[in-house]
């Protein structure tokens, strides 16, 4: 943190941006890294830049099937060629393609020596132990040239990239059984509150089952970074203390839900503040309004509101492209926001980013988007009825049947 007060500043508000800067420019990768088998590093982020170590393709090869044939000899409406041999893929011509000649290839085939172009097979017509065909309609024509995927010597892969199916195809066709990718983030998260009661026993009186825990453990799982579920803890000082130091110790970053709205019983606030260095924020959002940023010893602390779906709001927004960071990924990936017609009308004030849920759906050719129900803040049937979130920005004020709207579909996000 750049706070050099070394305790909580005021309550200030923030803009969504300004909160994902202020995340973004403070947190660096973790350090440490590993090298695994590449199966296993589906999803991690690589340490460092993979260069090619050699040219792919290898060889010029056949784009096609067809035949080899030297330019200068096809300038002829038609021409006749005698066939002097096959090139399979993994079974190469040994011979020179001279003037007059072609070869039979394969798709993949290794160019023969002589030939500089592919006609295809289905432009031919076999005469004997010859081949008649057509004009080129372009000297070089279906021959993929050695290193135009990747050149030998040039990275092939950046440091920073995250490891999706593609990567591992890439490494694969590098020849790389092995991958250096950066170490797995370490993430701590506990609830607080009284009225909390964690699954599996009865709910007493004015309890609510503990589901934050739950949505934190399905959003961490698929991002890829080690958790330690630490429980729901009580509003109890001693308590509480004890978990952010255990959390502080054990991890690299700590989230936490519940204590941080403004009106709460304040110590969950104070501990934090006292504990480390910790600012506390008004964020013009909705919903997920308040939330605590900070560093307790060596672990980041993100404080999120205690509301099941602002938990999810706050988290994706904002929080999410801060741990994407702290995994080592660079650049961040781009968020997809496309345009979509507001298929009811949707209440908003301005002054305040809102991420209301919805319903995306097509009608008449075009994309449309509806509310998911109830948005209240604690109902978490408008996240498991929807599949994008509504992207409202500061200055729009209430939208109207018809009109445009950004939506944020979860695929990719969620
Ligand atoms: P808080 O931010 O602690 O004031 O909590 C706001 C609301 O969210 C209250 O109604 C809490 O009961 C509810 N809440 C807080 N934490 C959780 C949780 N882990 N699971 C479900 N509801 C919660
Ligand atoms: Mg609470």
């Amino acid at each position: 943190m750049t706070d050099p007060s070394g305790c909580a500043s005021p309550e200030s508000a923030l803009s969504v941006a300004q909160a994902r800067d202020i995340l973004l420019s403070a947190i660096t990768p973790v350090d440490g890294w590993e090298t695994v088998p590449i199966r296993s590093a589906l999803g991690r982020v690589l340490m460092r830049d993979v260069v090619a170590p050699f040219d792919v393709p290898a060889h010029d090869n056949s784009a096609m099937d067809g035949f080899a044939v030297r330019a200068a000899d096809m300038t002829a409406a038609e021409n006749r060629l005698a066939v002097v041999g096959t090139a399979l893929a993994g079974g190469a011509f040994s011979g020179v393609v001279g003037p007059g000649q072609a070869v039979r290839v394969m798709t993949g085939a290794v160019l023969p020596r002589g030939a500089d172009s592919v006609v295809v097979q289905e432009a031919a017509r076999m005469d004997g132990e010859a081949v008649l065909l057509p004009a080129l309609q372009r000297p070089g024509q279906h021959v993929r040239r050695a290193g135009e995927d990747l050149a030998a010597g040039k990275p092939a892969l950046r440091a920073g990239k995250r490891i999706g199916p593609a990567e591992l195809g890439l490494l694969a066709s590098l020849g790389f059984a092995e991958v250096a990718v950066r170490r797995r983030p370490r993430i701590a998260f506990f609830s607080t509150g009284d009225e909390l009661a964690s699954i599996g026993r009865p709910l007493a009186p004015g309890e609510v089952y503990d589901s934050n825990r739950y949505t934190l453990y399905g959003v961490l799982s698929r991002l890829g970074v080690d958790i330690l579920d630490m429980g729901v803890v009580r509003d109890e000082p001693a308590e509480m203390e004890k978990a952010f130091a255990e959390a502080a110790r054990e991890a690299d970053a700590i989230l936490t839900t519940g204590g941080v709205s403004v009106g709460e019983a304040d110590f969950v606030k104070d501990i934090m503040a006292r504990l480390g260095e910790v600012r506390f924020w008004k964020i013009d959002i909705k919903p997920g309004r308040p939330m605590a940023f900070g560093r307790l010893g060596d672990a980041w602390l993100f404080g999120l509101p205690g509301n099941p779906v602002a938990v999810m709001v706050n988290y994706y927004q904002i929080v999410q492209d801060a741990l994407v960071k702290l995994q080592g990924v660079d650049p961040l990936p781009p968020r997809p926001v496309f345009k979509a017609l507001a298929a009811e009308a949707i209440r908003k004030v301005t002054g305040r980013r809102e991420f209301p849920r919805g319903v995306l759906f097509q009608e008449g050719g075009q994309w449309q988007v509806r509310l998911s129900g109830n948005q209240g803040s604690g109902v978490l049937r408008s996240m498991v009825e929807a599949n994008c979130f509504i992207v409202l920005p500061e200055t729009s004020a209430s939208v109207a049947a018809g009109d445009w709207v950004d939506v944020q579909p979860f695929d990719g996000v969620v």
